[in-house]
Order: C-alpha cells, then structure tokens, then sequence
C-alpha cells in the first residue's frame, strides 16, 4: 500500500482503491487475502482471469470498453467485497493485457550482417553508418580525422 496523497492510501492489488488511513488500506489488503484465500497474480492471462470469475463468483468486464472505469474507478468497501474483487481482478487482467500489447522493437536490418571493416579501422553494420572521406571509407565518429 503507498499514499497517494494525505488521506488517501492506495492498496497494491489495484488501481483505484482508495482509503482514508493506511490501517484502512492494510485491512482491505489483509482481508481480501483472507477473503479470497488467493494473492491476485500479477500477470493474469484471459483463461486464468476468466478461471478466478468464475470461481470467485464475479462477472468479468470487458478491459477494452470498460477499461477506463477499470483503472480509475474508485472502489470502497461500502461496495462490498465482491465488487472490490471484480475490480481487482480485472485491473490485473488491464495491466496484463497492455503488457502483452506493447510492440516489440525491432531489430534495424544490417546491410553487413557480418560487419564491413572501414579504412578508419571501425567495423560497421549499415550502410548509413559509411562515410566516404578523403583519406578512404569511414564511419561517423571519424569522418573528421579522416577528412584530414
Ligand atoms: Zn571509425
């Protein structure tokens, strides 16, 4: 649990669960444990989070549709602990979900998959990184020495 701001602690299973004092925070933490005998994993794939709905007996929410409400919606105990953990649940399955959607980088192709060895003496892998200076081929750190 950390706060947010005075008066207001946020739990850790979740985005928008706001208490007025830590211990508040702490119970809810502690309680859910209890209540649910499980910890919400971190990483929580569609089958499992549809496994734990239907375990736990929530509805699931639709992350892309609902998503905004998902992560900023502020969810007391007076809701009870059921909503709470429909909330919970679907947060983790939120944060997953944009995890896995984050492109991968892709590698830049390298026109010498092997590397060309310029007269400058460095050893290149794309053709943007040759340089044609007067005193032969060169990379861009030492275009100006081989200018000379
Ligand atoms: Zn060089």
């Amino acid at each position: 649990m950390k706060q947010i701001a005075k008066g207001k602690f946020q739990v850790e299973t979740g985005g928008g669960y706001f208490f007025p004092t830590a211990a508040q925070a702490e119970a809810w933490e502690n309680n859910l444990k209890t209540f649910l005998a499980i910890e919400i994993p971190k990483t929580l794939s569609q089958d499992i989070y549809l496994k734990l709905c239907q375990k736990y007996g929530v509805s699931m929410m639709d992350i892309v549709k609902q998503g905004y409400g998902i992560e900023y919606a502020e969810i007391l105990p007076s809701q009870g602990w059921k909503k709470m953990t429909q909330y919970a649940l679907a947060y983790a399955r939120l944060m997953t979900a944009r995890a896995e959607a984050k492109p991968t980088i892709r590698p830049v192709m390298a026109d010498y998959p092997s590397g060309r060895k310029l007269s400058c003496g460095h050893t290149v892998y794309t053709q943007t990184e040759v340089m044609s200076a007067s005193l032969g081929s060169s990379c861009t750190d030492c275009y100006d020495r081989m200018s000379g």
